[in-house]
């Protein structure tokens, strides 16, 4: 197969490409939707589909016309496909959902500011969850962050997939600010000892929760959880 830009997807006929637009939190803009319409357009993509990791996947492109797609998409074109920062899901949180007690659309744009496909040794996936009911799936998540009334619970170590694993429940009742800091610790801890495209579920059960508590959350400002 020849090369092919960085981000581009090979799919399964062996000949086309999936190109992703990144939506963090899954927000979208008129520009950006018409952009993503024009490109479909001209490019005959044959589907256009909005991904569970609530980006969109423009589905079905050949070889020749990925250089032209990537330019056309700017900087709302996701250029990574190894180990990094995945997405960052989330639910409408308290801007919209009468349930919401955090806003969780906030942090998932802030979060996405910060790691947007920074590399780390296996992919990571963040779920943002507005309050416990956890539609933002963040106990299934690498990071998972669910807002409750006294503030931010944060998972770590959840997965889907063929193996899955509840993430283990590290700390509650942070404000923004600490989850914010708890997050760059985590993923500090994570780059440093993890092994290469070791995700963060094997990652946990190897070193264990009650390792990683000790290391890290003794040194936070938060409440950290009884194992
Ligand atoms: S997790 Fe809560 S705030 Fe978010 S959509 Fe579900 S019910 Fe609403």
């Amino acid at each position: 197969m020849a090369d092919h830009p960085e981000g581009a997807i090979l799919q399964r006929d062996g000949k086309t490409y999936a190109v992703m637009a990144r939506s963090p939190g899954g927000l979208v803009t008129p520009e950006l939707l018409e952009r993503i319409a024009a490109i479909a357009r001209t490019f005959r993509v044959p589907e256009v589909k909005i991904t569970s990791g609530q980006r969109i996947a423009l589905i079905g492109i050949p070889g020749e016309d990925l250089a032209a797609v990537f330019e056309e998409l700017g900087t709302d074109a996701v250029r990574k496909t190894g180990p990094c920062i995945r997405y960052f899901q989330s639910c409408p949180g308290n801007r919209n959902c009468r349930n919401g007690t955090q806003d969780s659309l906030g942090l998932a744009i802030r979060l996405e500011s910060l790691y947007r496909e920074k590399p780390f040794p296996g992919k990571i996936k963040i779920g943002i969850s507005g309050c416990p009911r956890c539609c933002g799936e963040s106990q299934t998540r690498d990071i998972g962050i669910l807002g409750t009334l006294n503030g931010w619970t944060l998972f770590f170590g959840g997965n889907s997939g063929t193996r899955p694993r509840f993430g283990d429940l590290l700390a509650k009742n942070l404000s923004t600010d600490e989850v914010l800091d708890l997050v760059s610790r985590l993923l500090e801890y994570y780059r440093m000892h993890a092994g290469p495209k070791e995700r963060t579920a094997r990652f946990m059960e190897r070193i264990t929760p009650e390792t990683l508590r000790s290391d890290l959350l003794n040194q936070i400002p938060c409440t950290p959880l009884e194992s």
